[in-house]
């Protein structure tokens, strides 16, 4: 075996997979107001920004060439409902016009779920067991989902995990005249502790109060099961989503494998906010070297079938290989 590594451009030939800019969406988390930078202390080198200086950083990530970028927002006020999502002048909306003005080569994908406008930070509207009502939701994702398709968008991406919103928010789309806006599905999302970082920068963090549930793990999926993730994947293409995702991305790589031999879409991994930190920390700490390890956990992404990668390391990867 060793005769088809024994040369650099020997090795250049026979390489299966690659990973480059053009694989990877760099999420963001958008403030209110002009000239906000703030750092988020269990993710360094990621700040929340507000809108103005979202424009900007677009610019250079076009310059970059990164695929596109991914919106979560930190709304002025919460409610029960979350009816901050879908104000059309909210952070995200704001920034996706803002981002179209300044990089229209990127694509923009915006994240639709109501935990970051939630008072109890909850995906959804919470039903008389203390649970979240499934299909009470299905219409506040839709009216957020529109908000964003208004504002430009190109693809909206429900991380919420209720059951038959894709199919809803696709008729709800259409409906509105919005049929090029496509869909990626968080379809198999699993209740993980890697989101912790997450939930400082979205403050999105479930706030256990009196019957209401302090997980997710009633909607979220069980990190024990992998073919109820193909179903979940099977399903989300079946109701229209035109990209699946799995998140997180490196202790689920399995999942990625096996959803991209079970369907004929596109499949997106999500290499979350606690891959992100974990892999800082160790770098800071002077366990790992960074670079290297980041293109090899970017590049294992791709050898598991993921033909899109949404990551924090995507800017400082893409300017590593300039
Ligand atoms: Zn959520």
């Amino acid at each position: 075996m060793r005769r088809l590594r024994t040369t650099r451009s020997i090795r250049d030939l026979v390489r299966e997979n690659e990973v480059g800019p053009a694989n990877l969406i760099a999420p963001y988390f958008i403030v209110p107001g002009a000239g906000k930078r703030e750092p988020i202390a269990s993710m360094p080198g990621i700040d929340r920004l507000s809108v103005d200086l979202m424009a900007q950083e677009a610019a250079q990530l076009q310059e970059l060439g990164l695929a596109g970028v991914l919106l979560f927002g930190l709304p002025e006020e919460k409610d029960e409902i979350g009816s901050s999502a879908w104000d059309p002048d909210g952070p995200v909306q704001l920034a996706v016009q803002a981002i179209k003005a300044a990089a229209p080569e990127l694509t923009v994908v915006t994240d639709v779920c109501m935990c970051e406008y939630t008072t109890h930070g909850h995906c959804g509207v919470i039903g008389p067991r203390g649970d979240v009502d499934n299909d009470e939701t299905l219409d506040l994702l839709s009216r957020t989902a529109i908000s964003h398709a208004a504002a430009g968008a190109d693809a909206v991406a429900p991380s919420d995990m209720m059951d038959g919103r894709v199919g809803v928010l696709r008729a709800a789309l259409d409906e509105e005249d919005f049929t090029d806006t496509a869909i990626i599905a968080y379809s198999a999302k699993f209740a993980s502790a890697f989101y912790g970082p997450f939930r400082d920068a979205a403050d999105s963090a479930p706030q256990p109060d009196g019957h209401i549930k302090e997980d997710r793990r009633g909607y979220q999926m069980d990190p024990a099961n992998a073919r109820e993730a193909v179903r979940e994947a099977v399903l989300d293409v079946e109701e229209g989503a035109d990209i699946v995702m799995v998140k997180p991305g490196l202790p689920y790589l399995d999942i990625v494998r096996q959803v991209r031999d079970a369907v004929p879409t596109p499949v997106a991994v999500y290499n979350v906010s606690g891959e992100y930190s974990m892999l800082k920390a160790a770098a800071a700490s002077g366990y790992l070297d960074e670079r290297s390890a980041v293109a090899e956990s970017l590049l294992a992404m791709r050898r598991a079938g993921a033909d899109i990668i949404f990551t924090y390391h995507a800017k400082d990867f893409a300017s590593w290989n300039q």
